[in-house]
């Protein structure tokens, strides 16, 4: 954090145009994503706007092109201290002079970052809630100049979310405690419609853009398998030895599960690492570094693991058993595949599991003090969540179909059959368990079938035809193969020589983009989406030179 980066290019009164150009220029990409440019236009005008998204679907820039473009110190509050060193990297990568303030840095080295703040060093700086309440962080923010606050994972304020942060609630005061208040753009993947109306009441957001994108993710397809737990250890064995040069995330329900799996993980050869709340701290974050870095390719973890992970390269997610809802289902899930490229999400489960779930919120934790009527209702409520999940896990109907219906989302335009999911596909888990037996193939193949049937004219059909194009680049021809693993290898030693995650250089989807393109020059690579300015000068060279290579 020691040097000054060059400021990007600043204007008094930004516009949608300046906007696009500096999505280029930092993030290499040629458009807006649906709903990215209605909450940045929002915010521009001087708007509090609310975006609710999906995970991966790109809430981050809708407050980075903003923060990039506006004169001024943008503040992002957010729960997870320890990823912000990660984000304020990537961030400086891309050209953005990001940074953050957090109880990771000595009081030293908190006075430098604010004065440098003052003297007009950063675009960006990454809070934790805490923080807002401090009286020298108030000082120093009602003299910096903030054109804009971004409030991350909104839905912490509201205690109807899953991760309620009491520090979330103390928002409102601050805003209030600035000498001119700005815009407050305030971000969540949390849909429900109560959880929405606590973020913008709790947060005090004033007539805001309220931005709800679509929460199909065409690139994940999904499965759920009934199969025993002694099945499951090896079907997880089994699938993550088949799939080599991927990284994933496996999920179990109880720290003793999960060291189990890391450990069934390492004995069959995969790099597996592990992280529940039983570990130290150092242990954690060493485990999530490994994981992030590409050094360790699979993650073995409770819930405990992923909020704020912005590990693009993720291709497939296991959750081995269930659950509590389908909203923390979809949010684990939805790790995988942020870069856009074809990512697999698998559910397996037992009958044991819906016991244990029915246990866990039967068991009465809430505070004696819990009115009864509020008791009941909350119980109901938690049943209910409950039983939509294991609906879904026990479907017969297309799987996709019922996380966007639950979610809210009209459906009534979508196929019966997505294509994608094991109801649709007929997949079965027996290519894990008995390789010699595999009938069914899922995944990629599932793509291939599609595309035979891509006869019928689907309401989807463009997204759909862009998903299989990117599934058949995806099952590259050897040669493309060995190109990509030679650029991935490249990106990997260029991180380490660094020290940032690989995915912050280029992203799964960026390597592959240049593989079917094979860029020859500097102005072919700058069309690659995913490279923009800042990466080219960066890393241009070193990339034409392996593409160069053949
Ligand atoms: P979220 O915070 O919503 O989970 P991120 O902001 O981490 O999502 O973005 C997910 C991925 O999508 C990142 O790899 C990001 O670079 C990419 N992305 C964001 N905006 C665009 C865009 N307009 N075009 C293409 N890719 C994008
Ligand atoms: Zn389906």
């Amino acid at each position: 954090m020691a040097s000054r980066q060059d400021p990007p290019l600043k204007f008094d009164a930004p516009t949608m145009a300046d906007a696009e150009a500096a999505l280029a220029r930092h993030f290499g990409y040629a458009s807006f994503r649906p709903g990215q440019a209605e909450v940045i236009r929002a915010v521009l005008a001087g708007k509090d706007a609310l975006a609710v998204m999906p995970t991966g679907a790109g809430k981050s820039v809708c407050y980075q092109v903003p923060a990039a473009l506006m004169r001024g110190l943008t503040i992002v509050v957010s729960p997870l201290i320890s990823l912000m060193g990660d984000q304020v990297r990537g961030l400086r990568e891309a050209g953005i002079r990001g940074s953050y303030l957090n109880s990771s840095l000595t009081p030293r080295q908190q006075a430098v970052v604010m004065a440098r703040a003052l003297d007009g060093w950063y675009d960006l700086m990454y809070v934790a809630p805490e923080r807002l309440a401090d009286p020298a962080f108030r000082a120093f923010a009602a003299q910096a100049r903030v054109p804009l606050l971004a409030v991350d994972e909104a839905h912490c304020v509201s205690q109807w979310g899953q991760d309620f942060r009491p520090a979330y609630t103390g928002i409102a005061d601050f805003v209030a405690s600035l000498p001119v208040r700005p815009p407050v753009v305030a971000l969540t993947a949390t849909a429900t419609e109560r959880v929405r109306r606590d973020v913008v009441s709790l947060i005090g957001l004033k007539d805001p853009q309220v931005t709800v994108t679509g929460f199909d993710r065409p690139n994940l397809s999904f499965a759920s398998f009934e199969l025993k737990p002694r099945e499951r250890t090896r079907w997880v064995c089994a699938y993550a030895a088949a799939h080599p040069d991927e990284s994933g995330i496996v999920y179990a329900t109880t720290r003793k599960r999960v060291d189990e799996l890391a450990q069934a993980l390492r004995d069959a050869g995969v790099a597996a690492v592990s992280y529940h709340a039983g570990y130290e701290a150092d242990a954690r974050e060493e485990a999530q570094r490994r994981f992030v870095m590409d050094d360790a390719r699979v993650m073995v973890a409770t819930n405990a693991f992923g909020m704020g992970i912005d590990k693009s390269n993720v291709r497939f997610v296991v959750n081995c058993g269930l659950p509590l809802s389908l909203e923390e289902y979809y949010q684990e899930a939805g790790r995988a595949g942020r870069d856009g490229e074809p990512a697999e999400c698998y559910l397996l489960w037992s009958r044991g599991d819906i016991r244990t779930c029915r246990f866990l919120i039967d068991r009465d934790d809430l505070p004696e003090s819990t009115p009864a009527a509020e008791r009941q209702r909350l119980e109901r409520s938690r049943r209910t969540l409950l039983n939509h999940m294991i609906d879904y896990a026990q479907s017969a109907t297309c799987l996709r179909r019922r996380i966007l219906a639950y979610f809210g989302q009209d459906v009534s335009a979508l196929s019966d059959n997505c294509g994608s999911c094991s109801v649709c596909t007929g997949a079965t888990p027996e290519r894990y368990l008995a390789p010699a037996r595999a009938s069914h193939a899922f995944g990629h193949a599932a793509f291939d079938d599609e595309l035979d049937a891509a006869g019928d004219a689907r309401p989807r059909s463009r997204r759909r035809a862009a998903a299989r194009e990117e599934a058949l680049d995806y099952v590259a021809t050897e040669g493309d193969e060995e190109l990509f693993q030679r650029l991935r290898a490249l990106r990997k030693r260029l991180a380490g020589e660094k020290g940032v995650p690989p995915y912050v250089i280029f992203s799964d989807a960026t390597l592959r983009a240049m593989v079917r393109r094979k860029p020859r020059d500097r102005e072919a690579l700058l069309q690659v989406p995913g490279v923009g300015t800042t990466k080219l000068e960066r890393y241009g060279d070193a990339f034409l030179e392996e593409l160069a290579r053949g």
